[in-house]
């Protein structure tokens, strides 16, 4: 196989950022934009000792699972990677996933047979409540916003968002107007000058409540008060005009409530700087998962897809099997969604987290809910939980463990403290199918039994899958 040249080739295969693989002389060819069923004609990009990359240069026949994306801008940007992919073949995709590395990494027989069919959304576009859009000049000097061509700082300038709430696409117009009106500066990466960096907004899914945040490399933002007054305009023109708030109610109505500015003059690819302030309105906006309610600022974290986090949570909620009498552990848990979504339904909840903003955030959160039966500890969970287990301290026994860690799963150590205290049962959710097997492993060994497995689809056209497990320990299911 050559560089460079044009060799025909049928896709047989997917792999774990979504890219097609195919075969020539027998040797793996990773090609993106490539699904399974397609035959096609790729040209070689690169080739290496035992694989090659190439790229789609025409295809000959289509795979039945290709559809056109609904985004014009879905093949260039990084954003999306599975557009152009049926959402039920993209669902097939993830539940395949998710039982490959159970039966391969983790051991476990069968393990489609625990396995609920996967839980996609019912609309799978507009459904982040979140975005952050880089700024840049297009070639004309003009601003632009958008996202990242794949694996670059290139930005594909954009509209809308076909992942994102439609409100969207009215702050993407305004911010620029008022950029070229004012002639207010971007920010250059190489020379490290200029002003705006990126557009953040969030949307409460329940409230409608709408933020917007300026990251900017400085404290003051030229004319805030004119682009104050051109977002209140454009977005309460924009509320009355669409039927469709793309919330959750029909009769909720999109309201502009935060202007805030961010301030980040490092030079570095992290988003956000560590402090902002108020331009216009609260510094924060609320939103609700279930009956909870929740406080967002432009630093906490909050799941994204709101719609199936509630639904992921309830199976958690399900799984736990909670009668109000229990001791439950919430490990990672972020700014205590979890904990709190449970305690209604617990005797008490234990939650551990990394980072203090996200525990301060989950102590506020539980006040204003009235949630009196949760308690936090910051540090990471591997060395508080043996502690407080070693220790003998409240907390030490649970019945139900919940554990929703970051991708690279659980610490040896607090799988160790977990054998030890021995909940009745145990709900791991995950965002990496592959370190879940590994943890699996490690836990069937140790008497818990893996009873029940359900996919959540919370990130649309993207090779990224959610799954929540349910353990028991089965020296209980044998005394029952
Ligand atoms: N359960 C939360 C957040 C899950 S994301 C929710 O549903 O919203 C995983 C969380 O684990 C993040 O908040 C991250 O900060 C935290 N984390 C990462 N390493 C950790 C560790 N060693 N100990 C405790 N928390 C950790």
């Amino acid at each position: 196989m050559n560089k460079n040249e044009l060799y025909e080739i049928e896709i047989t295969d997917i792999g774990n950022d979504g890219e097609g693989i195919g075969h020539i002389d027998n040797m793996a060819v990773f090609i993106k934009d490539a699904l399974i069923g397609d035959k096609l004609v790729t040209r070689i990009v690169k080739t290496k000792k035992n694989y090659a990359y190439g790229r789609v240069e025409r295809i000959l026949i289509p795979s039945p699972y290709r559809v056109e994306p609904q985004c014009e801008k879905a093949r260039s940007c990084g954003g999306c990677t599975l557009q152009h992919m049926s959402y039920e073949k993209q669902l097939e995709y993830k539940w395949n996933k998710v039982k490959g590395c159970l039966e391969r990494i983790g051991g476990i027989k069968n393990a489609g047979d625990l396995m609920e069919e996967a839980h996609g959304m019912e609309n799978p576009f507009h459904y982040r409540n979140k975005m952050q859009f880089p700024v840049a000049y297009d070639k004309e000097g003009r601003a632009c916003l958008g996202f990242y061509a794949g694996h670059t700082h290139s930005l594909i300038s954009l509209s809308d968002c076909a992942i994102g709430h439609p409100v969207n696409s009215v702050i993407i117009e305004i911010v620029k107007n008022y950029i070229d009106k004012f002639g207010v500066s971007i920010y250059n990466e190489e020379t490290s000058t200029g002003l705006v960096r990126h557009i953040l907004t969030r949307v409460g899914f329940s409230t409608g409540e709408l933020m917007v945040c300026v990251i900017a490399n400085g404290t003051k933002l030229p004319y805030s008060e004119v682009l104050t007054d051109m977002l209140r305009d454009g977005i309460s023109k924009w509320s009355s005009d669409n039927s469709d708030n793309g919330c959750f109610k029909k009769d909720t109505k999109i309201e502009f409530k935060s202007l805030m500015l961010n301030i980040n003059r490092e030079k570095t690819n992290k988003i956000l700087g560590d402090t902002s302030k108020v331009l216009w309105g609260q510094s924060y906006i609320t939103d609700y998962i279930g009956d909870v309610r929740f406080h967002i600022s432009p630093q906490s974290f909050y799941q994204v897809n709101p719609l199936q986090t509630k639904r992921l949570y309830e199976k958690a909620l399900e799984y736990a099997n909670l009668s109000g009498m229990e001791t439950v552990w919430d490990m990672y848990c972020g700014i205590g969604t979890i904990s709190l979504f449970l305690s209604r339904k617990a005797k008490e909840v234990f939650g551990v987290e990394i980072v203090p903003q996200a525990i301060e955030d989950a102590n506020r959160n539980a006040d204003l809910n009235e949630i009196t039966n949760a308690k936090f500890f910051v540090g990471k969970a591997e060395e508080i939980v043996p502690q407080i287990y070693s220790r003998n301290e409240a907390g030490s026994h649970a019945d139900v463990v919940v554990v929703d860690p970051p991708r690279k799963g659980l610490d040896e150590k607090l799988l160790k403290t977990l054998a030890m205290m021995s909940p009745k049962r145990l709900v791991y959710v995950s965002c990496d199918p592959a370190t879940l097997g590994r943890d699996l492993k490690y836990l069937t060994g140790e008497g818990f039994k893996l009873e029940r497995v359900a996919v959540f689809d919370q990130f649309s056209h993207s090779t990224h899958v959610e799954s929540v497990c349910l353990l028991s320990r089965k020296a209980f299911i044998d005394k029952q």
